[in-house]
């Protein structure tokens, strides 16, 4: 009698976490998946995955992969000796480029990259000043080595791709204004 009840409890928790596990799966729709391409980043093919991780670790509505071999990606990625700069044909997509003169002023690289990889996600370039601004860029201080939007910039990119919100071309360099 005492195990009957038991089983006749536990079917009742099973019953009732098996509800929720159903109401709280289809609340959000599946992210945006954008292929980037590092083949031709040169030395710089690891920091531009770790630049993705950090904004597939702070948004949910969109997802920066490698490109899989046979597809065309969304983001290319280059290295040179300018500014990093991003190129932005439409939300999402276009191509950025790693570029050493910031890295040899001692520009945190991760920073750098998730900065760049911000531009392809919606985000304009705003020089706060703010280490904890990713998009302050080359305003905050050499020294700042935080690679993380803040989250209103968080907040702006999962808003950017929860709707079917479109931009239009643009130039963004890490220093100076935009050419
Ligand atoms: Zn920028």
């Amino acid at each position: 009698m005492l195990l009957r009840k038991l089983a006749v409890a536990l079917f009742a928790v099973l019953a009732v976490t098996g509800v929720q596990a159903v109401t709280a799966a289809p609340a959000t729709a599946a992210p945006r998946i954008l292929y980037y391409d590092a083949s031709q980043a040169q030395e710089f093919k690891a920091v531009v995955a770790q630049g993705a991780q950090i904004w597939n670790n702070s948004v949910a509505n969109v997802r920066l992969e490698p490109v899989p071999s046979g597809r065309t990606p969304n983001i290319r990625v280059y290295a040179d000796n300018g500014w990093p700069r991003a190129y932005t044909q439409s939300l999402g997509n276009g191509y950025w480029y790693m570029g050493r003169q910031a890295v040899n002023q001692g520009y945190y690289q991760p920073r750098i990259a998730a900065h760049e990889f911000g531009h392809l996600l919606g985000l304009p370039d705003r020089r706060t000043g703010l280490c904890t601004d990713l998009m302050s860029g080359s305003s905050a201080p050499v020294s700042c080595t935080n690679p993380n939007p803040s989250s209103t910039e968080a907040r702006t990119v999962n808003n950017n791709f929860a709707t079917a919100l479109t931009t239009g071309a643009r130039v963004y360099t890490w220093a100076g204004s935009a050419s």
